[in-house]
């Protein structure tokens, strides 16, 4: 028999809700709620009301008279385990948003620095000194594209529990002198491929440019991150009567084919004019520019029963936010919960701010150095989820998924495996995955390549020979990954930022077994 403590706590964890939310929602402490889930107290009856509401649970389970948690489990096929739903949408719409606000790696690590801020976190530089203190929330960013942000907590910390993804997509950049000549009449710009795109998605739709650029100063250089809102480019298709083959197939030559459409001659020197203007600086002036092509159409929740999330960039902002946002909910005073958002994951990761970089290794070194801990104890403490979408089964392909592990979107999340560890995935970091999501009533799903299909990399593999911390690789289920407007499911980022809280909740302790690889899980 459980006890009304326990009870309590479970309808808290059910409803995916930390003790922050419940003080947000009906003004219950921290410490109240503690006494009260621990069995050192008990609330009073307008106060055990209000969190039956807010649980949304019976009260005949909270008084310990039936086992059924009853109300928003009612039907729920799995019982007392799945969460409630309801929010799928409006969590789908701040997702949309989140990406809107983030057309390019700067403008996603701009985004999170400044929800970060809001939320107390101080901002460090890596060329000045840290003061780091227990119970401290801090973040760093490198080159302007990724970010690290850690809570440490207030108690011992003896490991980091750090949550990856990254903030690149597929794109096209601007080559530098963008314009081209004009050719019968027409002003196009000059782009090369970023990351492995699908080229088709980028044709006849209208696309904008975005970036950071470098401009001179009296003293110096300084940065700025600009988005042209108000310029569209197109890349044009070749109309079928001159191309009678296009359905049949077709190769793309990336300096001919996607080539956009900028202006006709009138505009001409236009662009680097739209730039400074949109900079409020002088032409002249502009000395650098990292500028890409985005893709205007913006996100849409869709599907007969709003199932459905189509966006540019969901890979992999979807799990930036999710992470950010189970980041910001959990904690644990006994661990240093780190965020950690690589940009470059589409070209290979080997830049300074990706994640084959010393960005994160160097942090964890300073955070250890100055809690006083050692880093070669405090590392095999560790955890990480490595964050990066994956495959569902394709409606008109299902013959590309494996016959066994095949994800479905709102499925729950996925967890990756590959036998040559493109995945860093294994048995263990897959089972502690899976009793944090179960703590939150979160399903996961699992997914592995067709045998014969190579299929791709991700973040955690490179990571983990910088820094070595068992680490899970996981993803949600999405369609059309790497086209300029994918789709995914409305319900899983609420599911991942679910886990993702519980995750930063849960502080991982290794056991001395044989062989290795046993842990206790407390949150
Ligand atoms: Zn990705």
């Amino acid at each position: 028999m459980t006890t009304f403590g326990e009870r309590l706590r479970k309808a808290r964890k059910r409803k995916g809700l930390s003790q922050m939310d419940v003080f947000d929602a009906v003004g219950v402490s921290n410490k109240a709620l503690s006494r009260y889930e621990n069995g050192d107290a008990a609330p009073n009856p307008e106060t055990l009301k209000r969190l039956i509401r807010l649980y949304d649970v019976s009260s005949e389970y909270i008084l310990g008279l039936t086992a059924e948690m009853g109300r928003s489990a009612d039907n729920s096929p799995e019982g007392e385990n799945l969460i409630d739903m309801t929010d799928n949408r409006a969590s789908a719409e701040k997702l949309i948003a989140f990406i809107s606000a983030s057309p390019t790696a700067f403008h996603a690590v701009d985004n999170i620095s400044r929800k970060l801020s809001n939320e107390g976190f101080t901002k460090l530089n890596e060329w000045e000194n840290w003061d780091i203190e227990k119970g401290g929330k801090y973040f760093i960013t490198r080159n302007g594209s990724a970010v690290l942000a850690f809570k440490v907590g207030e108690g011992d910390p003896s490991g980091f529990n750090i949550f990856a993804a990254h903030c690149d997509s597929p794109t096209f950049k601007l080559k530098p002198g963008a314009e081209l000549e004009t050719i019968d009449h027409y002003i196009r710009l000059n782009t090369e491929v970023y990351g492995g795109g699908i080229m088709s998605s980028w044709l006849d739709r209208p696309l904008s440019i975005a970036g950071r650029i470098a401009f001179s100063t009296p003293n110096g250089i300084k940065t700025q991150l600009i988005n042209l809102e108000n310029t569209t480019v197109v890349i044009p298709n070749v109309a079928i009567h001159m191309q009678r083959q296009i359905n049949d197939g077709f190769t793309f030559n990336p300096q001919v084919d996607t080539i956009p459409l900028f202006g006709s001659e009138k505009s001409k020197g236009g662009l680097m004019r739209a730039v400074a203007e949109a900079a409020g600086v002088k032409e002249k002036d502009v000395l650098g520019v990292d500028l890409y092509l985005y893709n205007k159409t913006p996100g849409a929740v869709w599907g007969a029963e709003g199932e459905y999330v189509s966006s540019p960039r969901l890979d992999d902002l979807q799990c930036a936010y999710a992470g950010l946002s189970g980041f910001l909910a959990g904690g644990n005073r006994d661990t240093v919960s780190l965020l950690a958002i690589f940009d470059n994951e589409e070209v290979g990761s080997r830049t300074i701010q990706g994640a084959d970089s010393d960005f994160l290794l160097s942090a964890v070194e300073r955070i250890c150095a100055a809690l006083g801990k050692s880093k070669a104890q405090t590392l095999p403490n560790s955890f990480a989820l490595s964050a990066d979408n994956a495959h569902a089964v394709h409606p008109n392909h299902p013959e590309y998924a494996d016959p066994q592990n095949r994800p479905f979107m709102n499925g729950g999340i996925v967890i990756k495996f590959n036998a040559r560890q493109s995945y860093a995935t294994d048995g263990v970091s897959a089972a502690i995955f899976k009793k944090i999501c179960a703590a939150v009533g979160v399903p996961v799903q699992t997914f592995a390549n067709r045998s014969d299909k190579p299929g791709g990399g991700t973040l955690g593999n490179i990571s983990a020979t910088r820094l070595s911390i068992p680490t899970a690789d996981i993803g949600l289920a999405q369609l059309a990954m790497h086209s300029c407007y994918e789709t995914a499911g409305s319900m899983d980022t609420l599911y991942l930022e679910r886990a993702a809280a519980e995750f930063f909740r849960t502080k991982l302790t290794r056991l001395d077994l044989s062989p290795d690889g046993g842990y206790e899980l407390e949150a």
